[in-house]
C-alpha cells in the first residue's frame, strides 16, 4: 500500500490548485481523480469569468476568497501563461425602476475593496456595446476572462513539477480512519495519508458519507446552467461582458453574454434543480427562451440567431424549496464550506464550491494550505 502526507480527493480546479499550494511545502501529495483526465466537469463547463467580488456578503469566505482569488488568478495566468484577458464588465439595468439596487450593488462591490466601480448612463452604455439597451450600469473594472482548461493544467503541471502525483482513474470508492491516519480505496489502488483533502466538487458530500462523516449532511443538490452561442454573423453584437440585475430571488447572475478568449459569445447559464448529477442534456431550454430573457438587454434578438451549446451543473447547498429565499448571489446565500471535519480532525472537507469558483481555487488553496499545515505540524 501507498503511503502519502496527503490525498487529495478530486482534479478540478480547486483540487489542482491545492495540490500546487501544498507540493510547494509538502512530500508526497496525491491527487486521485475519478475521470480518465483532471477538469472534465464542472472546472471547464462554466463561463470563463474571472469575477471581480461584486455581489457576495461582505466578509464571508465568498467575498474575500473571489476578490483575492482575482488578483492571485491574474499573477499565475502571467507567469505561466494561461490564456486571459482583463475585459472588464458591466452590470446594467434595464429600467430607471433598478437605479436604487444597482447602487446597492455598487456599495456591496466597495465594502469588499473593489476599485474603479463607476455607475455610467445610457449614452456611456452604448458607446461600450452598442447593441445593448439599459438605463444605467455598473462598470466592473477587474473582471476577465480566462481559458478554464488552461488554468486547469497549469496548476497540475506545477504541482507535478513540485512532485506531486496525479493519478486518473482513481475514483474513490472506500474511505477509513486508521490509527491516526485516513485509508483510501480507489480504482488505482489502496494508499493511506496523514491528512485528506476532499475536493470533490458535485459529489463532494458522497465522499464525505464515504467516510461516514456527519459532515455528509451538508447535501449538494444539482442545479443544471445551459448556454446557448450567438451565430457568427452576430458575433459582434456583445464586445465585451454583459450582465443583467442579478434576480433577487434567482439562482444565479441572470442570463448574462460573455465574450470568450475566442470571440465567441455565450449566452446564459440558465439554471434549473435537477435529479442526477450527471445528467447534462436531458429536457434543455428551447432557444426561443433564451431569446426570451436575452432581449432584456440585447432587444433585436431572434431565436434564430442562438444555437445551443454546452452545459454545466452547479453544486448548490440551497435545497429546491429554499431557493426562492436563499438569494444565490446575495446575503442570503450559503457560504463555501471550508473547514476541518470536527469528527475527523485530519480531514478537510470543501463543500458546495460554486461560483466564484473558478476564480477563488487559489485563494482557497490557501486557507487549505493553513489547515493541513496544523494538522501536519
Ligand atoms: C454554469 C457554471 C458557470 C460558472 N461560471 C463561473 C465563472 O465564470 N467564474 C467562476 O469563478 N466560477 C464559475 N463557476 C463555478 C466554478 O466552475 C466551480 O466553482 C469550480 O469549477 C469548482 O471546481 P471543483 O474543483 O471544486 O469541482 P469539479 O470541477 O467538479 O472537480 C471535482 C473533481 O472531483 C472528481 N471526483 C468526484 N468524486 C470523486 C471520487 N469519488 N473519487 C475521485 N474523484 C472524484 C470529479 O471527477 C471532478 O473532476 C461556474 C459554475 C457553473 C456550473
Amino acid at each position: 500500500m501507498d503511503q502519502a502526507n496527503i490525498v487529495i480527493i478530486g482534479g478540478g480546479v480547486v483540487g489542482c490548485a491545492i495540490a500546487r499550494a501544498l507540493s510547494a511545502r509538502w512530500d508526497d501529495v496525491f491527487v486521485l481523480e475519478a475521470l480518465p483526465k483532471i477538469g472534465m466537469l464542472t472546472s471547464t463547463r462554466n463561463s470563463g469569468v474571472i469575477h471581480s467580488g461584486l455581489y457576495y456578503a461582505p466578509g464571508s469566505l465568498k467575498a474575500k476568497h473571489c476578490v483575492r482569488g482575482n488578483q492571485l488568478t491574474y499573477e499565475f495566468c502571467r507567469t505561466y501563461g494561461v490564456p486571459h484577458r482583463r475585459i472588464g464588465k458591466l452590470v446594467v439595468a434595464s429600467s430607471e425602476g433598478d437605479f436604487e439596487e444597482l447602487k446597492a450593488l455598487a456599495r456591496t462591490g466597495a465594502a469588499n475593496g473593489l476599485e474603479g466601480l463607476r455607475i455610467v448612463d445610457r449614452a456611456a452604455i452604448r458607446a461600450r456595446e452598442p447593441h445593448v439597451e439599459g438605463a444605467h450600469a455598473l462598470e466592473v473594472p477587474s473582471t476577465g476572462i480566462l481559458s478554464s482548461e488552461d488554468l486547469v493544467k497549469a496548476y497540475a503541471r506545477v504541482a507535478v513539477d513540485h512532485g506531486a502525483h496525479i493519478v486518473k482513474n482513481a475514483k474513490v470508492s472506500k474511505i477509513e480512519a486508521v490509527r491516526g491516519n485516513i485509508r483510501v480505496l480507489s480504482e488505482a489502488g489502496e494508499i493511506e495519508a496523514r491528512c485528506l483533502v476532499n475536493s470533490a466538487g458535485l459529489f463532494a458530500d458522497d465522499v464525505a458519507a464515504l467516510l461516514g462523516s456527519d459532515m455528509a449532511a451538508h447535501r449538494i443538490y444539482p442545479v443544471r446552467g445551459e448556454y446557448c452561442e450567438l451565430v457568427r454573423a452576430k458575433q459582434d453584437w456583445i464586445r465585451g461582458l454583459v450582465y443583467p440585475m442579478p434576480h433577487p430571488q434567482g439562482l444565479s447572475l441572470g442570463t448574462h453574454f460573455t465574450k470568450t478568449l475566442w470571440g465567441n459569445v455565450l449566452i446564459g447559464p440558465t439554471a434549473r434543480y435537477i435529479q442526477d448529477k450527471n445528467d447534462y442534456e436531458k429536457d434543455r431550454e428551447p432557444v426561443e427562451e433564451f431569446a426570451r430573457h436575452a432581449r432584456l438587454l440585447l432587444p433585436d434578438i431572434e431565436a434564430a440567431d442562438l444555437v445551443p451549446a454546452f452545459s454545466g451543473i452547479r453544486p448548490k447547498l440551497t435545497p429546491p424549496s429554499q431557493s426562492s429565499t436563499a438569494h444565490a448571489h446575495s446575503k442570503g446565500a450559503p457560504d463555501f464550506i471550508i473547514q476541518r471535519d470536527p469528527q475527523f480532525p485530519n480531514v478537510v472537507q470543501l463543500i458546495g464550491i460554486e461560483s466564484p469558483g473558478l476564480t477563488s481555487a487559489p485563494a482557497i488553496a490557501e486557507q487549505v494550505d493553513e489547515l493541513v499545515g496544523e494538522i501536519l505540524a
